[in-house]
């Protein structure tokens, strides 16, 4: 791999990984039933879950818009570059393992900042041999720096998929058109950009609650609207929506394919109470 990420020191890594303060990385992964998350964070979890009991759903929605959205660049569009920031704790299909499936030389590069997400990185790193990936250890909010490292696996030449999956909650106001802009600006043309944001437009009390839990336990989490959320493709010269435009994420494009539960699983509210208790 071209970025020295997975030379750090495990050690070093540690000291890096705050278990006193929920992360959203490792929140994430309690709701997608995930293991790599701390007491503090399945507390995290529980209080958002008390505050919007669709939240299990709604997250498993998310990742689900996620592949289909890589699947449908992958196959109708030919898209054969991703770079997904904020990837996230790995989980059974990433992106590559879906892009890779229908164009075995797809090159991904993965980003986020959180050390436990690259404590996990080697689990991203599973290309297969016609294709790349990469990991980058960074914050979005360093877009100079994601394009710099990217351009070691990506060719900048070639479109690139930018995935914003569930991040841009993380970055307030006009921060986070600044980056975005910045980001498909050194992207060449046919590129495209996927997206998906937490919204107050629909579920508004619910959705504040879990705001609520989120900054009263530190982290910035921004809702925005449907038009603000548009405003993403708007505002970036070149940038137009497909159809249908931007929607609840389980409207998308659905396939079928990978039903998601109608109620959240008893057995893991169970193990959220355990931990409250
Ligand atoms: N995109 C994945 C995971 C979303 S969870 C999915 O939708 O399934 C949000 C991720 O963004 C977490 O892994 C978190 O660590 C990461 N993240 C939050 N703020 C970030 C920032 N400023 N820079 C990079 N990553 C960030």
């Amino acid at each position: 791999m071209s970025d020295d990420a997975l030379s750090h020191d495990p050690a070093e890594l540690r000291k890096r990984i705050d278990t006193t303060k929920a992360h959203p990385a490792r929140v994430y992964d309690v709701f997608l039933g995930g293991k790599d998350n701390y007491p503090v964070d399945r507390a995290a979890a529980a209080a958002a879950l008390a505050a919007n009991p669709r939240g299990y759903l709604d997250v498993r929605h998310n990742r689900d818009f996620l592949r289909r959205a890589v699947n449908r660049l992958a196959k109708e569009d030919g898209i054969r570059q991703f770079l997904d920031i904020g990837t996230g704790l790995p989980t059974g299909e990433n992106v590559h393992q879906i892009a890779q499936r229908i164009n075995p030389d797809s090159r991904v590069v993965y980003v986020d900042n959180d050390p436990v997400v690259l404590a996990h990185a080697r689990a991203l790193l599973t290309s297969g041999p016609q294709g790349r990936t990469d990991y980058i250890d960074a914050d979005l909010k360093s877009p100079d720096r994601i394009l710099e490292q990217a351009a070691k696996t990506l060719d900048f030449d070639q479109p690139v998929a930018l995935v914003l999956v569930a991040i841009l909650h993380f970055v307030e106001d006009e921060e986070a058109y600044q980056i975005v802009r910045e980001l498909m600006d050194a992207l060449p043309s046919g590129s495209r950009l996927v997206l998906s944001h937490l919204t107050e437009d629909l579920n508004p009390e619910n959705i504040r609650a879990v705001q609520r839990t989120y900054t009263e336990r530190g982290f910035t989490f921004v809702l925005r609207s449907k038009d603000e959320v548009a405003r993403f493709f708007t505002d970036t010269p070149g940038l137009t929506a497909d159809e249908p435009g931007v929607v609840p994420v389980h409207h998308w494009h659905q396939d079928g394919a990978a039903p998601v539960p109608e109620a959240v699983d008893p057995a893991y509210l169970a193990t959220l109470d355990d931990i409250e208790k």
